[in-house]
């Protein structure tokens, strides 16, 4: 599966700089400058209306640190969403949302644009999320001081699955989770190092015995290191005695 649609990706934030490197690199750079996707940046501090260009308040009701403010982050988000395609679907990187995921990179990767909220400080004023925010997504069960890391973290996953930006198209089919199944173990050369050997069926020539191993290294791994992913998954009967027979030589070492 991968992302189609997608024009533009606006990142909201304090520290556009920040942002902006993912467009300098990798696959991402690349898709950016051959223009197969546009990344820009709104700072809420071009939106604020005081000489101070302030974006931030003490919260009510008392506390430690600062709260963003509804006028700067609203005008920029609204900003973001003129300035692309009709129908923006606005993300807000949150520890509070739903955890970010290869499905929900495909699913944002079909929005002709995407508009994501970095925050910083405590946050954002609530009030922001009720107005503006179709979603909230998580890296995971952490807290970074701002959001910019997860937006570059949503940007690359979002941009590496247009088709063409990845250098063989099967590249992103066989990553893991693309299809449920975590990534089968790679090699390259010297063929032995260290007294280590690459696994002799990988330098066999035998293409079906090659995608057999690749596949069964697949299924297995996704077995001893995300069993809740196999658990939603219903397996063909290839599949199913590719895993026995790992799981037997597990057995038998
Ligand atoms: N007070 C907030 C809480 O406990 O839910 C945390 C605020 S955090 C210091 C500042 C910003 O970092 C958040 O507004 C959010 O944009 C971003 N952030 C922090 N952890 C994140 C995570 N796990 N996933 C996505 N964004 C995160």
């Amino acid at each position: 599966m991968t992302a189609t649609g997608i024009e533009r990706i606006t990142v909201v934030t304090l520290f556009p700089q920040m942002v902006t490197t993912v467009a300098e690199h990798g696959v991402v750079g690349r898709a950016i400058a051959d223009g197969a996707i546009k990344l820009a940046c709104e700072n809420p501090r071009d939106f604020a209306t005081d000489k101070h260009r302030t974006v931030d308040d003490r919260p009510f009701g008392g506390g430690p640190g600062m709260v963003m403010q509804f006028a700067p982050v609203v005008g920029a988000i609204r900003a973001a969403r003129e300035s692309g395609p009709e129908g923006a679907r606005t993300v807000l990187l949150s520890p509070q949302g739903e955890r970010f995921s290869h499905q929900k990179a495909v699913a944002l990767g079909r929005q002709a644009h995407l508009i994501l909220v970095a925050g910083r400080y405590e946050g954002l004023d609530e009030r922001i999320v009720e107005a503006e925010i179709d979603e909230e997504l998580s890296l995971g069960d952490f807290v970074l001081s701002g959001g910019e890391l997860a937006a570059m973290a949503v940007v690359d996953s979002v941009v590496r699955l247009l088709p063409g930006t990845l250098g063989h198209s099967d590249s992103a089919v066989e990553d893991s989770f693309a299809e449920g199944l975590l990534d089968h173990p790679h090699y390259t050369r010297p063929a032995s190092v260290d007294g280590r050997e690459v696994p002799a069926v990988l330098q066999s020539g035998d293409h079906a015995a090659i995608a057999s191993w690749r596949r069964q290294q697949r299924l297995g791994r996704t077995w001893l290191r995300r069993p809740d992913l196999l658990a939603t998954m219903s397996l063909s009967e290839e599949d199913q005695a590719l895993l026995e027979a790992f799981r037997a030589s597990r057995d038998d070492g």
